[in-house]
C-alpha cells in the first residue's frame, strides 16, 4: 500500500464501518478492513475492503508483512473469539501494535428477567421452564446448532438462512438495527414467550431486550466470552481512532 503507517481493521460489526467511517472522514491515516465473508451481501465500510479468511495466524502475519500494515484494530463481533485470538497471536508475533475494540456489555435494569447461561446446551436445558415459544437470534451459525426440543417452538431469525433448523421452527430472515416498535410487533405477532440471544451489547441488537421487558418476557442469553486478557482494549471507535494518533 506504499509508505506510511496502515491501519488493519478487523471488522464485521456497525463499530468496525464506524471506525472507518471516522478515520475517512479525519484522512491522516490510510486503513483497509478484513470481513470473513460470512455474509453474501454485507454493508461494506468506506475505503479498501478484503473478504474471507487469512488462512490461521501464519496465514494473517503473512498478509500483515506483504500489506505493511502498522497496526491492527481488532473491532470483530464479541463472539468471534477465534479470530480475536488468531490476530493478538500474529500481531505479537510480528511486534504490531493490537487494539481490541470491543463494545459495552448490556446491564440488566428494573423490569428485566434475564438468564444468563453459558452456552447453548445450558439454554437449552433452561428454555422450556421460561417459554414455549422463543425468538432465536442468535446468527446463523449458532442457530444452526440449536437441537430439536419437543414442545418449543423456534422463530429463528439471521441475515441468511442457517445450514439447518431444528424441528418446530420457522425461519426470518432479517437484518438489524432493529426498532424497539418493530421488535415489539415481531414479539406479540408470533405470539413470543421467550428470547434467546447473544450477551452481544451495541444498541442495534438491544431492541429486542428493551421488547422484552416491555412484555415482561424471559430473555436467555448466551454469556458473552470474556475480553482477552493483556491487551490494549478500549469500547468506541472514537478511542479508538485516539489509539491511533497516539501510534503516530
Ligand atoms: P471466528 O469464529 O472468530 O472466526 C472464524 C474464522 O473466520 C477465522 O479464523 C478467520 O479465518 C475468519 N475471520 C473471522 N473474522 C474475520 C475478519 N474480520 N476478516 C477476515 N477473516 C475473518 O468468527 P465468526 O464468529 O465466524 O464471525 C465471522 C465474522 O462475523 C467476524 O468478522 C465477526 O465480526 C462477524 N460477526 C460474528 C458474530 C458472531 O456472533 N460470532 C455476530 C455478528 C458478526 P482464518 O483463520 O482463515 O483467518
Amino acid at each position: 500500500m506504499g509508505p506510511g503507517p496502515v491501519v488493519l481493521i478487523l471488522g464485521g460489526t456497525a463499530e468496525a464501518r464506524e471506525l472507518a467511517g471516522r478515520l475517512a472522514a479525519d484522512g491522516r491515516l490510510r486503513w483497509l478492513t478484513a470481513l470473513a465473508g460470512r455474509t453474501r451481501d454485507p454493508v461494506l465500510p468506506p475505503g479498501k475492503v478484503r473478504i474471507g479468511g487469512f488462512g490461521g495466524i501464519d496465514g494473517l502475519a503473512a498478509f500483515l508483512g506483504q500489506q505493511g500494515v502498522t497496526a491492527v484494530v481488532d473491532a470483530t463481533h464479541p463472539f468471534a473469539t477465534r479470530m480475536t485470538t488468531q490476530a493478538i497471536a500474529a500481531t505479537r508475533a510480528l511486534g504490531l501494535p493490537y487494539l481490541r475494540l470491543e463494545r459495552r456489555a448490556w446491564r440488566a435494569e428494573p423490569g428485566d428477567r434475564w438468564h444468563e447461561v453459558a452456552d447453548i446446551d445450558a439454554a437449552v436445558r433452561l428454555l422450556p421452564s421460561v417459554g414455549r415459544r422463543v425468538l432465536a437470534a442468535v446468527g446463523r451459525q449458532t442457530a444452526a446448532a440449536l437441537p430439536d426440543v419437543p414442545g418449543l417452538f423456534w422463530l429463528v431469525r439471521s441475515i441468511e438462512r442457517p445450514a439447518r433448523l431444528p424441528a418446530n421452527a420457522a425461519w426470518l430472515r432479517a437484518r438489524g438495527p432493529f426498532t424497539l416498535a418493530a421488535e415489539r410487533d415481531l414479539l406479540v405477532g408470533h405470539r413470543i414467550d421467550a428470547v434467546l440471544a447473544k450477551a452481544s451489547g451495541g444498541e442495534g441488537a438491544r431492541a429486542k431486550l428493551l421488547a422484552a421487558r416491555e412484555l415482561g418476557l424471559p430473555v436467555v442469553l448466551l454469556a458473552r466470552p470474556p475480553v482477552p486478557p493483556d491487551v490494549a482494549c478500549v469500547t468506541t471507535p472514537a478511542e479508538a481512532v485516539a489509539w491511533l494518533e497516539r501510534l503516530r
